[in-house]
């Protein structure tokens, strides 16, 4: 999807398991985190996201993934948005009830060598267990778990939940129908994306 659109893309969850397999201080303090289904601290986060987006490969735009979750992250973004100069065009929401995202997640499995994602329901592999890219292992991530998951929904509705508010009135949020099938929920966040590069340049 970021290909299509020729942004540069942020997702926090990778940045921070490349920090956690390289074995880096940002890793290893996240990785506590993680392995408990809990919210890496924001500023941990936010330093990280923050050399990200104030880089020349950014200055056209860039797409940021599973960030910000937390209010005082998003306050933390727009602080360092306005001291670039810079302002978001538009906030994503993929809404999804429990139920849906527990089968979603519950079922992901990931290749141990190149973190190849299947699911057993939408996207099962060749053969159970094995990836089908690289012949790898598939396992379910430690935060795949279901009481990990279980346990991030608690979070997000917590935590992430009011930045549907925090964001609905500053007129950025776009809503997804997150139980729609996978192709469908893809097809209509490329559409919003590509309408939200057009009017700017820049989305979250
Ligand atoms: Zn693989």
């Amino acid at each position: 999807m970021q290909e299509e659109l020729r942004l540069p893309y942020y997702a926090t969850g990778d940045i921070l398991r490349a920090a956690v397999r390289e074995e880096t201080d940002l890793g290893k303090t996240a990785k506590e985190y993680m392995d408990r289904g809990d919210l890496v601290p924001d500023g941990v986060i936010v330093g990280a996201i923050g050399e990200r987006i104030d880089s020349i490969e950014a200055a056209d735009g860039f797409i940021l993934d599973g960030f910000p979750r937390t209010v005082p992250q998003a306050e933390a973004l727009a602080a360092k948005l306005s001291e670039l100069g810079r302002e978001l065009t538009g906030v994503l929401l993929i809404d999804a009830p429990d139920d849906e995202v527990l089968r979603r997640l519950g079922g992901r499995r990931t290749c141990v060598e190149n973190g190849h994602v299947f699911h057993v329901e939408f996207n099962p592999p060749q053969r159970e267990g094995v990836c089908d890219v690289d012949g790898s292992e598939l396992v379910v991530r430690d935060d795949d778990r279901p009481d990990v998951i279980r346990h991030r929904l608690e979070q997000y509705h917590a935590k992430t939940e009011p930045l549907v508010e925090f964001y609905d009135h500053r007129s950025l949020l776009r809503r997804v129908d997150g139980a729609a099938a996978p192709e469908q929920v893809a097809d209509e966040l490329r559409r919003t994306l590509a309408t939200l590069k057009l009017e700017t340049g820049e989305a979250v």
